[in-house]
């Protein structure tokens, strides 16, 4: 992938614009797909946080959780916290079926991925995939929205089908950690595209990295060498919240 086929992938998206006056996907306002206003307000998260599992601590190093129970992936990072105006863009992607959000928000994640890759030096992205039934649902894969044009806009191979669901898994929503680590346990199969390649894999939302550990254990099964995690954004606890 190169990064001429991301500006041509960009500029699709910008015609688009003309005919179809967009939206900006964090506040409504009409004209832009993501307005100044909510660029400022997006709460990146670039603070102190857990060598593994991303999340805000107050010293570097790694958090009691990750020492406790050790996640397969190497490292998990989030762009942003799961507060407006992130929050309302992903939902328009996901439930509002509008699907140039994914564009959008690969756009303003794109530095801060940039970034990361100083330090992680993966080759390939790979979606988090959606189940059977949730797939026929929707039609499309929120997370591939997101990561195909990242994946662009890095220069990077795109693996789409890296990841496949063995088994239907009920939404993480309410279950505690232990509980979230049991229901994604073994639901991925990895297939040979990450074969001794960097991996960087990726949702929309992470909260605890329970399926992304559950993805990167199925990667790693596959002959993977790294495996990294990034999701859009962090879905905090109050107290979590306070750290940030
Ligand atoms: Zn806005
Ligand atoms: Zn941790």
């Amino acid at each position: 992938m190169s990064t001429w086929k991301y500006k041509a992938y960009r500029s699709i998206w910008s015609a688009l614009d003309l005919l179809f006056p967009p939206q900006c996907g964090g506040c409504g306002k009409q004209g832009v797909r993501w307005c100044d206003d909510c660029r400022r307000n997006v709460q990146v998260l670039d603070g102190i946080v857990c060598d593994i599992c991303g999340l805000p601590q107050d010293k570097p190093g790694v958090c009691g959780v990750c020492l406790a129970n050790r996640p397969h992936f190497r490292s998990l990072r989030a762009w942003a916290v799961f507060e407006e105006p992130v929050q309302s863009a992903l939902h328009k992607l996901k439930y509002r079926r509008d699907i140039s959000m994914g564009d959008a928000i690969a756009a303003e994640m794109l530095p801060y991925v940039e970034n990361l890759r100083m330090d992680w030096k993966f080759d390939l992205i790979v979606p988090v995939p959606l189940g059977k039934q949730r797939m026929r649902e929707r039609g499309y894969n929120q997370v591939a929205m997101i990561a195909k044009p990242l994946a662009m806009g890095l220069g990077l191979q795109y693996l789409p089908n890296g990841l496949t669901r063995r088994k239907e898994t009920r939404s993480q929503v309410g279950l505690s950690r232990e509980e979230r680590r049991q229901n994604v346990h073994e639901a991925f199969q990895a297939w040979n595209g990450a074969n001794g390649k960097n991996v960087l894999i990726m949702d929309d939302v992470s909260t605890t990295g329970s399926t992304l550990s559950a993805g990167a254990e199925a990667l790693y099964a596959a002959g993977a060498r790294e495996v990294y995690a990034l999701t859009v954004a962090r879905a905090l606890s109050h107290h979590d919240l306070r750290r940030v």
